[in-house]
């Protein structure tokens, strides 16, 4: 995903590159078992929630340099 973010942006501008964005979505939302199971919309909101969790909590616990929250591929 991250790469067809930087193809969209290299290649596509404005809806073009909404739709490229969320054809690949798809694409990688399929090859996730949960998702499918739980339908994609409930699956991203679920995921979103998340990351709004994780985002408070690594805001009121980050240790600055070294911190490994910061490391983590949740929010990078
Ligand atoms: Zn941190």
């Amino acid at each position: 995903m991250r790469r067809a973010l930087l193809v969209s942006q290299k290649f596509f501008k404005g809806k073009e590159a909404t739709n490229f964005l969320n054809t690949q979505l798809y694409h990688e939302l399929f090859d996730i078992e949960k998702a499918v199971d739980e339908g994609f919309a409930q699956f991203i909101e679920d995921h979103i929630k998340k990351l709004d969790r994780f985002t408070a909590y690594h805001k009121a616990n980050c240790t600055g340099e070294g911190c490994e929250l910061c490391q983590t591929t949740l929010i990078t």
